[in-house]
């Protein structure tokens, strides 16, 4: 490796279940494809959800979001399990997972789906549909209805009981999110698709309004409006269309998880979750899958992505998060694969296993 001359400090929350298992191979894999750019990390794990209600009685404990908070990045395995779902509400592993979402401020989630070659067949689509697929969506993530204030229960004129949410967007927000997602397109194929229901809804209209006008700033990204009825259609018809898709925080939540079950693979899809200064947040999609917990079946590979996210949007470190992303295609190449992605002919290998093959992919200079 070559002499360092980069240092970035990194904060592991390995988290519950197979958390711990995914996280240990991606740091490694982590710590290796850097070194040949000549980057060191300082890595602290710190306790995080169900792991750190048990030892501390809270899901995150301050010290966890304050040295979050001062390191360059944050990679999360996963949080949860049976053992904490009947807990007080406030109790849960997952409020621990809202709150460090908030004390990072981070607004925008990064999700890529795509169907590697190696696992078309893994697609719940037809093979020709799925062939080729690769896109990213960016969900605005500290808006919208899930926060919008009037919220609650009450009472109708006609005495009926009402539940109701409020859909807000100020102009700042669009203007943010719309900025990262015609920085993501121009790291990709430079085509941005905004999803809305500017026929209906006002924030949406707003939206609009706001992407259209940022557009320019952006001349060499080619900019679409869909609405959301459609997108969702879209996505299952000729997903192939889609680069990079931006939306709101309702709606993101909606197509990205539609979009990652096209791939068919939940133990391949990482994510990143960033803000406008400050660390960003790299977590696998899956849970903690307690199912599987401690039996060294887990799918490292969704962690090891996370940390090629990690990489590429967190440090720009853009080099060395392709040779992740080739060493991953690589060991694919090779046959081996976790139980969640196996099929016949291939190699079927444990999470070390997996690890340990991700490392000689990406020692042997691709
Ligand atoms: P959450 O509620 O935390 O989003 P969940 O309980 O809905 O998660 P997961 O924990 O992701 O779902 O598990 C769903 C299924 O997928 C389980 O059967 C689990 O074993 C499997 N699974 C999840 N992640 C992986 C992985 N990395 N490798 C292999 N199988 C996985
Ligand atoms: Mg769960």
């Amino acid at each position: 490796a070559a002499t360092p001359t980069k240092r970035y400090t990194i904060t592991l929350l390995p988290g519950d279940g197979i958390g711990p298992e995914v996280i240990a191979v991606a740091k490694n894999v982590l710590q290796l494809a850097a070194s040949f750019d000549g980057i060191e990390f300082g890595f602290k794990e710190m306790l995080m959800g169900g792991a750190a209600l048990d030892l501390t009685g809270v899901p995150l404990p301050e010290e966890t979001l304050s040295e979050a908070r001062n390191s360059d990045a944050v990679l999360l395995g996963a949080i949860g399990g049976y053992k904490w779902d009947n807990n007080e509400k406030h109790l849960k592993p997952e409020t621990g997972l809202l709150q460090l979402r908030a004390g990072l401020k981070v607004f925008a989630n990064l999700r890529p789906a795509s169907v590697l070659p190696q696992l078309v067949d893994a697609s719940t689509l037809k093979k020709e549909v799925a062939e080729g697929v690769d896109l990213m969506v960016v969900r605005e993530l500290t808006g919208g209805i899930y926060f919008g204030k009037p919220r609650g229960f009450g009472t109708n004129d006609s005495g009926d009981e009402i539940g109701f949410n409020t859909e807000i967007y100020a102009a700042y927000e669009i203007d943010r999110i719309a900025h990262v997602a015609f920085q993501t397109a121009r790291k990709r194929s430079c085509r941005l698709c905004s999803v809305d229901k500017a026929n209906v809804l006002e924030a949406s209209m707003l939206w609009r309004k706001r992407v259209t006008a940022i557009a320019s700033q952006y001349p060499d990204v080619e900019l679409s409006h869909m609405y959301v009825d459609n997108a969702a259609m879209q996505l299952v018809r000729n997903p192939k269309q889609f680069d990079t898709i931006v939306t709101n925080n309702i709606f993101g939540d909606i197509l990205s998880d539609e979009a990652s079950m096209i791939t068919g693979s939940i133990g391949m899809l990482p994510s990143a979750s960033i803000s406008d200064s400050g660390p960003g947040l790299y977590e696998p999609i899956h849970g903690s899958a307690p199912d599987i917990a401690g039996m060294d079946k887990a799918n490292p590979l969704a962690a090891v992505l996370s940390a090629a996210m990690l990489l590429k949007y967190g440090l720009g470190e853009e080099k060395a998060a392709q040779r992740i992303e080739l060493a991953v295609l690589d060991t694919l190449n090779r046959g081996f694969r976790t139980g969640d992605i196996y099929s016949a002919g291939n190699k079927l290998v444990g999470c070390k296993e997996m690890g340990e093959e991700v490392l000689k992919s990406v020692e042997s200079k691709l």
